[in-house]
């Protein structure tokens, strides 16, 4: 079961694993696939950067009582990551760098009931602002991976791999495909619709990829 403090820690932790993933990029190896398919990795940091502005008016929302989505409309929300995946690296890192401290700074503002206060995600759940750090914790971890830099499934914390196979589960119904064998953070990798290794169903062919999700 995660709790808040669980989910906060988390967030800080993928926060610091995207960090680490794009410290050593240039501008040549921004414009370079990521493991998204039809994204490039400056597009996933444009996301990741984006993602955390869009959180931030949930907080808001939780805090003031005022209504403010995530995002103005799904097309706007896309034409942000284009435009924001053709910013230069420095750029990138300094909206990543900022956005996040901004969420950070948003998260620690809300009371105990604030939390409890219910808000929209951006795909039409009305969930309690509690929700939100798991829903930011989500995008670092996986995308920290989709960046391609190095970071895999099996970096990522063991408890949070559990919560995010529970969750993908929930989600999916019944696209999860059949019952898998292989090691955790490949099931995960599996479930979430990225590259993995070595997982296999019970007649021990190997397991046909399902869609990316998230
Ligand atoms: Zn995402």
């Amino acid at each position: 079961m995660r709790t808040l403090p669980t989910t906060l820690a988390w967030v800080a932790e993928g926060t610091a694993l995207c960090r680490k993933a794009i410290a050593d990029l240039d501008e040549t190896s921004y414009r370079t696939p990521s493991l998204l398919p039809g994204w490039t990795r400056a597009h996933v940091v444009a996301h990741v950067a984006a993602n955390a502005r869009a959180l931030r008016n949930l907080m808001h929302w939780a805090r003031t009582g005022e209504p403010t989505p995530m995002y103005s409309s799904p097309e706007q929300r896309l034409a942000d990551i284009e435009s924001g995946a053709q910013l230069p690296a420095a750029w990138l890192v300094a909206w990543f760098e900022e956005s996040a401290q901004l969420l950070t700074y948003a998260m620690s503002e809300l009371t105990e009931e604030q939390w409890q206060a219910e808000v929209l995600t951006a795909q039409g759940r009305t969930v309690p602002a509690g929700e939100v750090p798991w829903m930011r914790t989500r995008e670092v971890m996986v995308h920290a991976v989709d960046l391609d830099t190095g970071v895999q499934f099996a970096d990522l914390p063991e408890e949070f791999l559990t919560e995010l196979r529970h969750d993908i589960g929930g989600k999916r119904g019944h696209d999860t495909g059949p019952t898998v064998q292989g090691s955790d953070a490949d099931i995960t990798a599996y479930l979430a619709g990225r590259p993995y290794t070595g997982v296999t169903t019970p007649d021990g062919l190997p397991a046909k990829p399902l869609r990316p999700w998230l």
